[in-house]
């Protein structure tokens, strides 16, 4: 089976300061994985800082390697050519954000962002045919045009909003999805439904998912394979029951520990999460 993705020893490291001082954050360190055309829920986890954001702005071509290579279906990411080619890698690769009322103009009704992405990508144009590429997306997500048609973010709920947000994403009908922390502003009642759409994603439309969080439990839940990340480097990657079942390396047990910590118990996070969201 041919790669979808190649991340292939990549490494970002920013640099900061003037004349007088110079440092240098290593941000991603050596970091290799692949993802084959099979769909998958490949998941990123680790604490804030570790890296993930800026990897994910490297595989959605918004931030160049220092060092190694990014292919997507085979090309170079880094290589993209022009208006043309850049608008097919988009096409085939579209992010979702961590927090929806950013994602939206305050002062722009949400369906206006579908009709954007349907004539940009897919180059639309009638009035009908933008208003049923919204429709036929938001129906994917468990909405439909008669419910969001006119409203302004503010009208709508945070899961609402990441809702359409996703919809928006599948509009060009990509083959990845690279989705950084996309429930971590959503109510945590909301969460388990969202997390549910993704893997119903997977299996319907065999769209592979990169979900980037720092929450072990939705990561446990949803994860086909995993790579735990800190401070930049991979410290431990496979399939997603072996890896998070019987964790090897130190800070994957301590991740692990915290979320079973009484800690987490009595603030209802983790763990209440978990049990919401056992299949039935
Ligand atoms: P995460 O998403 O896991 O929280 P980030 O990729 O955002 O991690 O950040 C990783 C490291 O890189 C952090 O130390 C962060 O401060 C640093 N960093 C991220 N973006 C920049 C930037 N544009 N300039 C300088 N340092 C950055
Ligand atoms: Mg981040």
């Amino acid at each position: 089976m041919s790669a979808l993705l190649e991340v292939d020893h990549v490494g970002k490291t920013y640099v900061m300061g003037g004349l007088l001082s110079h440092d240098e954050v290593r941000a991603v360190d050596d970091v290799s994985f692949t993802l084959t055309e099979k769909p998958e829920i490949f998941t990123i986890i680790g604490e804030s800082g570790s890296g993930k954001s800026t990897l994910a702005r490297m595989i959605l071509a918004e931030a160049p390697p220092t060092s190694g290579t990014i292919r997507f279906e085979g090309k170079d990411v880094t290589h993209l050519r022009g208006r043309k080619e850049r608008l097919a890698f988009m096409k085939r690769v579209q992010p979702i954000f961590q927090n929806p009322f950013e994602a939206f103009n305050p002062l722009k009704k949400v369906d206006r962002y579908l009709y954007m992405t349907a004539r940009h990508f897919n180059g639309a144009r009638k009035r009908a045919d933008l208003e049923a590429q919204a429709d036929i997306a938001l129906k994917k997500v468990g909405l439909s045009l008669a419910e969001v048609k006119g409203r302004f973010p503010n009208e709508l709920s945070g899961g609402q909003l990441q809702r359409i947000a996703i919809a928006r994403a599948l509009i060009p009908e990509p083959a990845l999805i690279v989705a950084d922390e996309p429930v971590s502003m959503v109510d945590a009642s909301l969460r388990t439904s969202i997390v549910n759409l993704f893997m119903d994603l997977r299996d319907t439309l065999g769209v592979s998912i990169i979900y980037i969080t720092h929450d072990l439990a939705t990561a446990d839940y949803i994860s086909d394979r995993i790579i735990i990340m800190r401070k930049g480097e991979v410290v431990e990657a496979g399939d997603a029951r072996t890896v998070l079942a019987n964790p090897q390396h130190p800070y994957s047990i301590e991740l692990k520990n915290a979320v079973l910590s009484p800690d987490a118990a009595i603030h209802g996070t983790a763990l209440d999460t978990v049990d919401a969201m056992e299949p039935t």
